[in-house]
């Protein structure tokens, strides 16, 4: 039976990723910084063949103790995804240092660390596959956004790296890049716009764009899906973005400049910014 490890499974991506691996009859390691609030992963555990593991990705001994508990159990890790994550932290201005390296701390050092524990296993068996989940935000980079953005762009570039690192020992390594998918992870940043002051403008845009996307959102298990389709499939990529929105906003900016882009973003009136943005990237983006 093939093992999969999964990062993050207390909610959203990583909890529907978790029990589609189980139903499609894999052995999987469903990661939780506390397992015992999980409640949901919990009941999930109880009916499929899900085993609950404590992970946090920002402390390197609960990494070491969970790859240890699971190579102890299984023996091996087919595949790892790295999908725990946090959103959030507004302008880079206003966002706290703190917050920023928190943010960088779990997103970006989280698969990090994941990867470096993992990998002497894979590497020893001489095969395995790694999924990074990243984010359209990875690839674009919006206003209002930047910890976030930057901690997804740092993934991509190291998990680029990675992939060309450890080709020679087997090992296949993908980017899940989805746009918006409804998940429990915009509940969990509450701040209100005034906070944002002088920069509300840029965080009701992105706003604006987060609930056009929502109109028609993508679901966890949609991403699950990709993931397990870039885990199967015989002619790999590197890259896959997930969701109608991912596609349509990643093929509108790469035909744009990055001057176009910037100048677009930074339109002081509201009215000359959704103009810019239709003209640019296409009607209904953002409003
Ligand atoms: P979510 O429901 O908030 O899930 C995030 C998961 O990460 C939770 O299980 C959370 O656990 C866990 N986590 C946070 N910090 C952790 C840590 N230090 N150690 C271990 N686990 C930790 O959000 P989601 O939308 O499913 O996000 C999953 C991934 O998808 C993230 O990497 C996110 O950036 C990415 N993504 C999401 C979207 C979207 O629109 N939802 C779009 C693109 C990419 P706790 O319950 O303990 O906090």
């Amino acid at each position: 039976m093939r093992t999969i490890l999964i990062t993050g499974c207390s909610s959203g991506i990583g909890l529907e990723t978790a029990r589609h691996f189980g139903r499609l009859g894999w052995r999987v390691f469903a990661g939780a910084r506390s397992p015992e609030t999980a409640q949901e992963l919990q009941t999930s555990a109880g009916e499929l063949n899900l085993r609950v593991v404590r992970v946090d990705v920002t402390a390197d001994q609960s990494v070491a103790a969970c790859v240890d508990e699971v190579m102890a159990e299984a023996g091996r890790v087919d595949v790892l995804v790295n999908n725990a994550g946090i959103g959030g932290g507004g302008p880079v201005e206003l966002a706290s240092l703190e917050r920023g390296h928190a943010t960088f701390e779990t997103n970006y050092f989280g698969p990090v660390r994941m990867m470096k524990a993992v990998l002497p296993h894979m590497r020893a068996r001489g095969g395995g596959t790694i999924v990074n989940v990243s984010s359209l935000a990875g690839r674009v980079a919006l206003a209002g956004h930047g910890h976030y953005a930057a901690s997804k762009w740092a993934l991509e570039a190291a998990t680029e790296c990675v992939a060309s690192e450890v080709k020679p020992f087997g090992i296949r390594v993908a980017l899940i890049e989805p746009g918006v998918v409804l998940t429990p992870i915009f509940a969990k940043s509450s701040t209100p716009l005034t906070a944002y002051a002088p920069y509300e403008r840029a965080v009701r845009r992105l706003w604006s764009l987060f609930s056009r996307q929502l109109e028609k959102p993508t679901q966890p298990s949609d991403v699950a899906a990709a993931i397990e389709h870039a885990v199967e499939t015989s002619e790999p990529k590197l890259r896959y973005l997930v969701g109608g929105d991912a596609r349509t906003l990643m093929a509108a900016r790469t035909k744009v400049s990055d001057e176009e882009w910037v100048a677009a973003q930074g339109e002081a009136e509201d009215e000359s910014f959704y103009a810019a943005m239709e003209r640019l990237m296409g009607a209904g983006l953002f409003r």
